[in-house]
């Protein structure tokens, strides 16, 4: 069968989102090239592809499932202001959602056995991660809620540095006369991720540039003891991660652009010869988290 070319204005609708640049997306593209093509370029996926693709991208590790599901509650229990109400909707959503894993949870889609012991663990440590969050809540930014600039509910944010859209959600944000503080919980004790916490002092000192705000990040770990640190970039810090963006941004850019002419050509399976320029990558500790191994290396391995 001979296909066609991409149809180039479905191709540039999406090509431009792919080049809105993101920490994440930035893993992804080092991470694996097809994993990338999946996750963010379904316009060059053949439809069988882009059906199963679509289906998978929904799949989270346990790990990162509880990790979203707590930092959810964590905003109900402020909406509410109660955390036992919070504590009690959370119970029902939790063992609802194990009670159908396979579509939502990547070890249950691909038959990885999970204990009810195991179960039972994620939940009581979520729920010591609720009720820290809580405590610290009360102590620290309850007085401060109305100056509550950003919560985890809220949309994803898009800020433009140079010619480039960079997004970012952080957890909470709080702006107090010219001081802003970016709150990020975490659920497990890993080291940080500096990248992401000079992303949002970025966005917030673009943002705030003509009031000359002072901003801070605290990582607070939820568990297994509650733990704040505090961490405040320098402007040389962020003028080299400026430089960092610039150079991801570019080469993604580069990579889409040579893409973009490349899809132009016809070939006996177009969708075949894309999949040989978005490389699987040969490291197969990235591949046994990645919730599309079904379609490189099947449902079984
Ligand atoms: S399974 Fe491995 S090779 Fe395939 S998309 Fe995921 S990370 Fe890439």
């Amino acid at each position: 069968m001979r296909l066609t070319k991409i149809p180039q204005n479905k191709f540039e609708l999406n090509y431009n989102n792919v080049i809105k640049w993101s920490n994440f997306k930035h893993r992804i593209y080092n991470d694996c090239k097809r994993k990338f093509l999946y996750k963010y370029v379904g316009s060059l996926v053949d439809p069988y592809d882009k059906e199963k693709a679509e289906k998978l991208k929904k799949l989270k590790t346990l790990k990162n499932w509880q990790g979203e599901i707590v930092h959810r509650y964590i905003d109900i229990s402020i909406n509410l202001d109660s955390i036992e109400l919070s504590l009690e909707k959370f119970k029902n959503e939790f063992y609802s959602t194990l009670a159908n894993p396979s579509e939502k949870i990547t070890e249950y889609y691909y038959g990885i056995q999970i204990t009810n012991s195991q179960i039972e663990e994620i939940y009581n440590t979520s729920v010591i991660s609720l009720k820290n969050f809580w405590f610290y809540y009360q102590n620290n930014i309850r007085k401060l809620r109305e100056k509550i600039i950003f919560r985890d509910s809220y949309d994803i944010q898009t800020f433009r540095i140079r010619e480039i859209d960079i997004l970012y959600k952080p957890d909470l944000v709080v702006k107090d006369e010219d001081e802003l503080t970016i709150f990020d919980w975490k659920t497990q004790e890993l080291e940080a991720d500096l990248n992401q916490f000079k992303l949002y002092s970025l966005a917030y000192l673009t943002q705030f540039e003509s009031q000359k705000i002072k901003v801070k990040s605290k990582i607070v770990t939820l568990y297994p003891t509650l733990k704040e640190d505090e961490i405040i970039f320098s402007k040389q810090d962020i003028d080299e991660y400026i430089d960092f963006i610039y150079d991801s941004y570019l080469d993604i850019k580069t990579f889409m652009d040579q893409m973009r002419i490349f899809t132009q050509n016809e070939f006996e399976n177009l969708f075949i010869e894309i999949k040989k320029r978005f490389e699987k990558t040969q490291n197969r500790n990235i591949c046994s988290r990645c919730e599309f191994r079904e379609l490189c290396f099947g449902k079984e391995k």
